[in-house]
């Protein structure tokens, strides 16, 4: 189970930094500007072992792989982002929900990735762009996949932009 939400999280951090280059080499081909360098962070995934500080003298009943074992998560980890820098929803740039439109758009409607998290410049001075939710026609991306319901509700709370409308996008 923790395996699964983990690899789902790292196929939705894979998913979105694909989208990212689609959308710089669709800027490139429309000839339109952005003025915000986006990036994603590198995903990974780690073990966290907890370790176990027995008492003296007490003799261990287990052998230690098993309690390494039993005391460990696995965990997907991320560069560290100051919660600070994050952007509320409503105040997200409009090229997000281009970004969201334009996954629908090379999925062939069967993924959309929505509800990005957005944070303002990191040292590099770029936004970064992470932990989508993604709606699949299958319902198989992981946790927060809606299946299909999910896809006509994005379709049906997108409001195109200019930035959809430079990028060659019919309006949905
Ligand atoms: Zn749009």
């Amino acid at each position: 189970m923790e395996i699964a939400a983990g690899q789902g999280e790292m196929l939705r951090g894979s998913y979105s930094a694909e989208l990212l280059k689609v959308m710089c080499e669709r800027a490139e081909q429309y000839n339109v500007q952005i003025n915000r360098r986006l990036t994603t962070p590198e995903l990974f995934m780690a073990i966290i072992q907890n370790k176990i500080i027995g008492k003296t003298g007490i003799r261990a009943t287990r052998a230690p792989s098993s309690k390494a074992a039993i005391n460990s998560n696995l965990v997907v980890c991320q560069p560290y982002i100051k919660p600070a820098n994050f952007v509320a929803p409503a105040d997200h740039p409009d090229i997000m929900a281009t970004l969201s439109h334009l996954s629908l758009v090379h999925y062939n409607n069967e993924r959309v990735l929505t509800n990005f998290k957005v944070a303002w410049n990191d040292d590099d001075g770029c936004d970064i762009v992470f932990a989508p939710i993604s709606h699949t026609i299958f319902g198989d991306s992981g946790l927060g996949d809606d299946g299909e319901a999910g896809i006509d509700a994005f379709r049906q709370s997108h409001a195109c932009n200019e930035f959809c409308e430079a990028f060659g996008m019919g309006i949905l």
